[in-house]
């Protein structure tokens, strides 16, 4: 404990999502005492799992998934020890309709040439798109291109993109990775991604998979709070807060309690529904009000018989875009009988105003052209999960909005995904996001070292020659 603390500095942290329980476990660490509050009565926001009424099945609101590249994120279940929960895979399979597979993964090669063998074999693309896409990568590796206002669309057809290349390259990764399409898509968050995951290093861009629900992942930061004098109260939702010079005073359902510094990691919106109603709030409501979000649909079918040996598979050139068999991946179904899918569809706009029963039906007939094997397969239930405002939309321009997360009220910090962390809406956007926030908050409480980011993998190959 620093010299300057007579007693540990209380900390509000409001929100149960990534963010939230990053920033809580930091400061808890850092020896502060932690109040953590959620609206829900589980943790993990956005990266949830809960029983499913309609099925009974203990479900993910939708599957997610990492890369190595990831460092906080893996930081973090380090940090809450279920980083033994993750499985890794080095390789992706992009299936066309009729079921023919493409493998993509890393070769011994030196980066950025790791994955040029499995592009050279790929047989979703012809030579002229692996040319090109070729050509567009060597653009890419040197360095992130600057926000100029241009779609990655734009840059992608003034960099001779076959139209092949754009449907079953370009797209299936950026739309799933940034959940927005290509055509609203700032160049360096596309080329940011596509150096992480392809060209650094093979161990950037391998996936990770949580191999139990999403809650049960994220409820040991829960306990990793407690443990250090800490506290979590569920169902307890932050109305407002007033922050004065020595104190910050929160109402949290009924109540009015009072902490020495408060960290809001909630959505933008529900940040804008707090904020006091004052002058100095408005800068940041004008920020606020210039987000957009874009929607994520997750299909979840159980069907009566396993249907594929694939853990998941990328879907090209129909509206599914994912294959993740749960059954597998969470080793469910010990008995071996019957396989439980989710299929997810990443901007999924055209999804918004259809029912359960047509995304279904859709869904099902478009699987039974990647999966001969679903064909005879009988569909036992199903749900659909619509998240209308799934992330906010990466699009040209808004990175200046992001905000960074010391506010005008010094005892006050931000963090969520759509904070300025120079990552998109994703699980390690939210942990930096609750890492820089903590770190923050710690250094103005008088730890003036105190540092919980995580720096990035180095890059390998010859791929050290841009850093
Ligand atoms: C369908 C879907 C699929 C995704 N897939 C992936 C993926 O594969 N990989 C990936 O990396 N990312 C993925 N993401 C993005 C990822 O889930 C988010 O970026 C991340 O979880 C955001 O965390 P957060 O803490 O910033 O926000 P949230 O998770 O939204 O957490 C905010 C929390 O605040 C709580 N809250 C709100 N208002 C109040 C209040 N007034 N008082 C108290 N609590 C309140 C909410 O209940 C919530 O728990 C996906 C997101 C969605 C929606």
């Amino acid at each position: 404990m620093p010299q300057s603390w007579t007693q540990p500095p209380t900390v509000a942290v409001v929100g149960g999502g990534l963010a939230g329980l990053a920033a809580g476990c930091a400061l808890a660490s850092a020896g502060m005492k932690v109040t953590l509050f959620e609206r829900r009565p589980y943790l993990g926001g956005r990266a949830s799992s809960y029983q499913h009424p309609g099925t009974g099945e203990v479900i993910d609101n939708c599957q997610h998934v990492l890369l190595g590249c990831c460092t906080n994120l893996i930081d973090f279940y380090e940090r809450t020890g279920v980083a033994g929960s993750i499985r890794w895979f080095e390789r992706m399979t992009f299936l066309e309709p009729g079921g023919r597979a493409s493998e993509i993964g890393p070769s011994s090669l030196p980066a950025p040439l790791h994955t040029t063998p499995a592009f050279l074999r790929a047989s979703c693309l012809e030579v002229a798109d692996k040319v090109a896409i070729a050509r567009a990568m060597m653009a890419l590796a040197p360095t992130t291109p600057r926000d100029t206002g241009e779609s990655f669309l734009g840059w992608l057809n003034r960099h001779g993109q076959t139209v092949r290349a754009i449907e079953r390259f370009w797209k299936p990764v950026l739309v799933s990775a940034l959940n927005e399409e290509v055509d609203r898509v700032s160049v360096p968050y596309a080329a940011q991604v596509m150096r992480e995951s392809f060209l650094k290093s093979a161990e950037a861009g391998r996936m990770g998979v949580p191999t139990v629900p999403l809650t049960d992942l994220y409820s040991a930061a829960g306990n990793y709070i407690r443990e250090r004098q800490g506290d979590v109260q569920f169902r307890t939702s932050a109305e407002s807060f007033r922050a004065e010079l020595s104190h910050v005073k929160l109402v949290v359902g009924e109540k009015e309690e009072t902490f020495d510094y408060a960290v809001f990691a909630l959505p933008f919106d529900s940040l804008e529904r707090i904020l006091p109603d004052s002058s100095a709030s408005q800068p940041l409501r004008d920020a606020l009000a210039r987000f957009e979000t874009s929607p994520i649909t997750g299909i979840h079918l159980w069907f009566d018989r396993i249907i594929s040996d694939l853990d998941h598979a990328v879907l090209l050139d129909r509206t599914i875009q994912w294959m993740f068999h749960k059954s597998k991946l969470q080793n469910r179904n010990s008995n071996g009988h019957g396989s439980y899918v989710e299929l997810v569809v990443s901007a999924s706009k055209t999804l918004v105003d259809k029912s359960k029963q047509e995304i279904v039906d859709l869904a099902v007939s478009e699987l039974r052209e990647f999966f001969p094997a679903a064909r005879d397969a009988n569909l036992l239930k199903s749900t659909v999960i619509k998240e209308v405002h799934a992330t906010y939309s990466p699009r040209p321009g808004i990175e200046a909005e992001r905000p960074r997360p010391e506010t005008v009220w010094p005892r006050v910090f931000l963090a969520g995904d759509w904070t300025a962390t120079g990552w998109p809406a994703t699980m390690e956007g939210a942990v930096r996001s609750g890492y820089l926030a903590a770190q923050s908050l710690a250094r103005v409480a008088g730890q003036k070292d105190a540092t919980f980011l995580v720096p990035n993998l180095p890059a390998t190959g010859f791929m050290r020659l841009f850093g």
